[in-house]
């Protein structure tokens, strides 16, 4: 049995007070058993983050993460210094990342062994623009963006330490929802390619997330379908809203 999981992505939102008094305000009301609740802040946020949900259930992640473990990379995070913030989680190829700073799949390939070298999870996204979803090119774009990310990653790391969410780019920050027909479909999709790559325990181990505008009216109806194992939240995980998501 998969046990769900709610993470919310608050992007380049929320100074250190601003961080302080949301996370005050929730955390009692999302610190639960049953579901994985992680919280992603920026860098700046980690470590502040990581005292006032100390004691809570509530997991930290990061946004981001350099490959390299330390040196000469001016303004890069390296996978111990998440580490020593108390990271537990980081996400890898946001589609915002991917077309903003150019992140390959061959860099989110490298980004995932640093993590797992470091224990720290990774919350790989992959994901279709709307272009591709209307060519015919759509689960070739996906089963590439895993299969080059995944590059090399042995099985027991994609069963137990990698969460993979699928975020179609034209739903992200655009109020426009998957239907749940397409989420489950792609989310299939996915969790039948781990199988074809790994073996059918490892596909039925791996936590597949559906991310794009969810919010506190769709949220129920896509977290609870087969495939689908939680949510990544961004717009709604800075607000109110999330705590809802979370107990939905
Ligand atoms: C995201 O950025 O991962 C995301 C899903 O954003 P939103 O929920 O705002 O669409």
């Amino acid at each position: 049995m998969r046990k769900k999981m709610i993470a919310g992505n608050w992007k380049m939102n929320y100074t250190l007070s601003q961080t302080e008094e949301f996370l005050l305000e929730i955390k009692d009301r999302i610190s639960v058993d049953d579901v994985d609740v992680v919280i992603c802040p920026s860098f700046v946020s980690l470590y502040l983050a990581s005292n006032i949900l100390d004691g809570t259930n509530i997991h930290l992640g990061a946004q981001n993460v350099f490959y390299e473990e330390k040196g000469a990379y001016t303004g890069e995070v390296s996978a111990p210094m998440l580490v020593s913030a108390f990271v537990d989680y980081c996400i890898v190829g946001h589609s915002e990342r991917r077309t903003m700073f150019n992140e390959t799949n061959e860099v989110v390939n490298k980004k995932i062994k640093i993590l797992l070298e470091n224990t720290i999870k990774p919350i790989l996204c992959v994901g279709e623009s709307l272009e591709e979803r209307e060519s015919k090119k759509l689960f070739d774009i996906i089963s590439n963006q895993l299969n080059e990310s995944l590059k090399d990653i042995d099985e027991k790391n994609v069963a137990d330490n990698i969460i993979i969410a699928y975020e179609p780019i034209w739903a992200i920050g655009t109020g426009k929802t998957a239907t749940l027909e397409q989420a489950e479909e792609m989310c299939k999709f996915i969790r039948d390619q781990i199988e074809k790559k790994y073996s059918k325990k490892v596909a039925q181990s791996v936590r597949i997330l559906y991310g794009g505008s969810v919010n506190t009216k769709n949220a129920s109806e896509i977290i609870n379908s087969d495939n689908i194992d939680g949510a990544l939240v961004g717009g709604a995980s800075l607000k109110n809203d999330f705590v809802s998501i979370v107990n939905c």
